[in-house]
Order: structure tokens, then C-alpha cells, then sequence
């Protein structure tokens, strides 16, 4: 995978929409701060902003949770790359989704998903946790080009009969939408064991013979051997219909539920109570869960590849990458030369250069490449002579050559600022107009070329 440019760059980066990065790379981006923010922000923990407003959200039961439906939408709204959407059901029931559309198949979905309601105040781990979860992995990968669409689903009413996510389930199979895998996180933080003793870091995943809801799980077990994680899983097959899997299981969708041991007897001793509180989650356990998840997102998303690797010889650079967009960079100033936007970058200086290599909203920016044997004369080459130099009205160009040649004149960073031939021994070239400064002139006939360093006064 592409390597970025680290030091003098990184800031430069920034700017840009997309960067492309490896899987591991993005595994450590899932942030256990951040996740234990959100879960203490959205069970009421402590105040966050909604609406501009400072806000406490401390319930979420299914009439009474308009502020975590617009805490998620607003959070999701704030992500490059998503459109997201309030889907309202009825009366009170609204689901949360965002959309992330693939470069290379956008038909094929992928979804990430969480009921957000619950059935007392706090619920910190059912379900705050699958839908900080949720957040954290849209904050990832919404950074990144992907070949697949991917969809992050906040359901609501899953408290009272799954109705949000069968609303969606039910909406999906009459658009014939092309769902390929539904991973569900329901209850992600709780691993007890003994009182006192720190979890065994087991966790469940419940499939079914379903739809191929089986690959998910295989899917999933093989990103467990791929990556390091410190998890413990437990296949429970036939797993359970009591959440929100079961939705798109029964409209004809692969999908599987992720979640902490139940099989094991490890789920949270304060379920559905108000003692569900973050100050009872076992957020590493939390952490390693998420990126898990993030991780077969990613996986499954597939990373949507534009070569930044470029080609070089003595006096040009060339990008790889066919059928893109192309702006050279200057890599000792960070800066973007001017007119430089083919494929190929012929420098008339010596010096370091990358290419920002931009497909649709997929930009990746190549490593600095030095260029270091181009000469630059003062007023002699093997076929060509200026004079006077410096200059301040007209530069004279002398060739020994039978051919035309070919005239460019660039400014110090680099822009051409005046292009011109000629079939002359010796031709006349008026550049009173230019500002004082350095300027750097290549002429070319057939094979030769010079570049001279021209004063202008
Ligand atoms: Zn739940």
C-alpha cells in the first residue's frame, strides 16, 4: 500500500479529500477516547451539544429520544463523503443512516449497525456502545476511497420489536438492494467475568444458515488470524434473533450479530436497567471489539487503490497512474507548480517533486523524488549561447544546431511564462516586460537541450 509523506508534508496533506492507507493503519485509527466520549455523552453521562445547544441526553426510550437521533445525525453530518438521511417510520420511530458510496461497485452494500433506542435512562452498554461504535468506524472510514458502498445504520425502536431495522430490512428487499453482508453491535462493552477480575475478552458472534450469513462469520474469523486482536470468539449458531440481524435475516440479507458473550453467560449484570452505566464497561475490551469491526468493514469495503508510485529517469518524472488527474508539487517549497498537471513532469531545475494523484474524490499524493543531474548553464552549452546575462531588455540566443528549436522561459517556481521557436542562428527575444528576478530558460532542438539560468534586471 502507499506510503505518505511524513515531516515537511503533513501539513500540506491535510487539505487534501482522501488519503489512502492500509488496513492496520486504519485498525489504529479506532480511538478508545473517543469511544468512551460518545458512550458518555449519549447515555447521559455527561452534557454534549445538540443543536447548538448544551444538552444532557439521558434518555433514549423510543418517544423521548428526538435529541440522540439529532446527537447522531449531527455527529455523522460532520464526516466528509456521507449523505446522511433521517428515515422516520412512524410516529416517533426514526432511523439515522449515512451513506458512503463506492468508487468501483456502489451497488454492492455493505452495512455497519446499532439500534440507538433503549428501555431506561443511561443503557450505556444496550446500546451506546453499538452506536459509538458505529460513529467511530464512519469517522475512519469515510476518509478513505472505497470500492463497495458502505451504509452506517442507527436503528431505532429495536427496544420494542426491531421496528426501525425491519423498516429498512423490509425497504431494502423491495428496492432489491444488493446488500452483502449486515454486521449488527448490540451491547459491545461488558465483559465481567468474576467480580473484580478483568474479562476474558470472549465475545459472541451469532449467525445463522441464512442467506450466507455463514461467509460473514468465516469472513470475520479470518480477520481475526490476519490481525491481532485480543479477542476470544465464540461462534453461536443458531444465534440469537433478539436483535436487530434478525431483520435482514428474515428479509432474505446475510447478517450477523457481534456483541459480548451471552453464550458464556458474560453479558452486562445491569441489562435494561439504569445501572448500565459506563463506569460498568470494559473499554479496552470495548476498543478491541470496535476495531474488529472496523477492520471487516474495511476489508469488505475494499480499499479503493490510485498508484502514487512514479516512474523516473535524468530529466523527467512520470506518474503511474494512467486516466487521473495530475498536479506536480514542488516538494522543497510544498507547493503545487503551476500549469504541471500532465502525467509527465519534465523539471527545469534540480530538485525534489511528488504528483498528487487525483481519481474522482480518491487523491494520493506520490513520495518526494529527487531529481539531481539536470544542468543549468550560465550563458554557454554545448549547442546554444545566450548573452546578455543578466538581461534587461533582450536576450540573445545563439544555436550552432541546423534544426528549429524551441524556446521556454520559466519563472523561479517554476511556471512557463513565455514559449516561442525559432529557425535562427541567432534569435532576439524581448523581455523588458518581465519582472526583475531568476528565470530559468530551456531550449530544445530534437535530442539537445539546455537549461540556463537567465537574471533579468
Ligand atoms: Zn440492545
Amino acid at each position: 500500500m502507499k506510503k505518505l509523506i511524513i515531516s515537511s508534508l503533513s501539513v500540506f496533506l491535510i487539505s487534501f479529500s482522501v488519503i489512502g492507507q492500509s488496513v492496520q493503519e486504519l485498525i489504529d485509527k479506532v480511538d478508545v477516547n473517543r469511544l468512551e466520549l460518545t458512550v458518555s455523552e449519549f447515555s447521559g453521562e455527561q452534557t454534549t451539544i445538540v443543536n447548538g445547544n448544551e444538552v444532557t441526553i439521558i434518555n433514549r426510550q423510543h418517544v423521548n429520544n428526538d435529541l440522540a437521533a439529532q446527537y447522531l445525525k449531527e455527529k455523522l453530518q460532520l464526516l466528509d463523503n456521507l449523505t446522511v438521511v433521517e428515515q422516520d417510520f412512524n410516529t416517533y420511530g426514526k432511523n439515522i443512516i449515512a451513506t458512503q458510496v463506492g468508487k468501483t461497485n456502489p451497488d454492492n452494500i455493505y452495512l455497519v449497525c446499532a439500534h440507538y433506542d433503549a428501555v431506561a435512562d443511561y443503557c450505556a452498554d444496550d446500546n451506546a456502545t453499538g452506536a459509538a461504535a458505529v460513529l467511530e468506524i464512519a469517522r475512519i472510514l469515510s476518509t478513505q476511497c472505497l470500492d463497495n458502498t458502505i451504509v452506517y445504520a442507527l436503528w431505532d425502536e429495536e427496544e420494542i420489536g426491531l421496528r426501525g431495522s425491519n423498516y429498512y430490512a423490509n425497504y431494502a428487499q423491495s428496492n432489491n438492494l444488493n446488500i452483502q453482508g449486515v454486521i449488527n453491535m448490540d451491547m459491545m462493552g461488558y465483559d465481567g467475568d468474576e467480580p473484580g477480575e478483568s474479562g476474558d475478552n470472549v465475545f459472541d458472534i451469532d449467525v445463522r444458515d441464512l442467506h450466507g450469513s455463514l461467509v460473514i462469520k468465516d469472513n470475520l474469523l479470518t480477520i481475526l488470524d490476519d490481525y491481532t486482536f485480543n479477542l476470544d470468539p465464540r461462534v453461536v449458531n443458531p444465534g440469537t434473533t433478539a436483535s436487530d440481524h434478525a431483520s435482514f435475516w428474515n428479509k432474505g440479507f446475510p447478517a450477523v450479530l457481534v456483541g459480548e458473550s451471552w453464550e458464556t453467560d458474560d453479558e452486562s449484570i445491569y441489562y435494561h436497567s439504569s445501572a448500565d452505566r459506563l463506569s460498568t464497561l470494559d473499554l479496552p475490551y470495548f476498543h478491541e471489539l470496535t476495531k474488529f469491526v472496523a477492520a471487516y468493514m474495511v476489508t469488505k469495503g475494499g480499499l479503493f487503490s490510485v498508484d502514487n508510485t512514479v516512474s523516473s529517469s535524468t530529466t523527467m518524472l512520470t506518474a503511474n497512474q494512467n486516466a487521473a488527474s495530475y498536479q506536480w508539487i514542488n516538494c522543497e517549497t510544498n507547493t503545487p507548480i503551476p500549469g504541471e498537471t500532465n502525467q509527465t513532469f519534465y523539471p527545469i531545475i534540480n530538485g525534489d517533486y511528488a504528483v498528487k494523484v487525483t481519481m474522482g474524490s480518491c487523491t494520493e499524493m506520490s513520495d518526494c523524488i529527487s531529481i539531481a543531474t539536470l544542468s543549468i548553464e550560465e550563458s554557454v552549452s554545448d549547442y546554444f549561447k545566450i548573452s546578455p546575462n543578466p538581461v534587461t531588455a533582450t536576450l540573445t540566443i545563439e544555436s550552432s544546431l541546423k534544426t528549429p528549436i524551441f524556446i521556454y522561459l520559466y519563472n523561479v517556481s517554476g511556471q512557463l511564462v513565455l514559449e516561442t521557436t525559432s529557425n535562427k542562428k541567432k534569435s532576439k527575444m524581448d523581455v523588458s516586460s518581465f519582472d526583475s528576478g531568476i528565470y530559468y530558460l530551456k531550449i530544445k532542438a530534437n535530442q539537445k537541450s539546455s537549461t540556463f539560468k537567465v537574471i533579468k534586471e
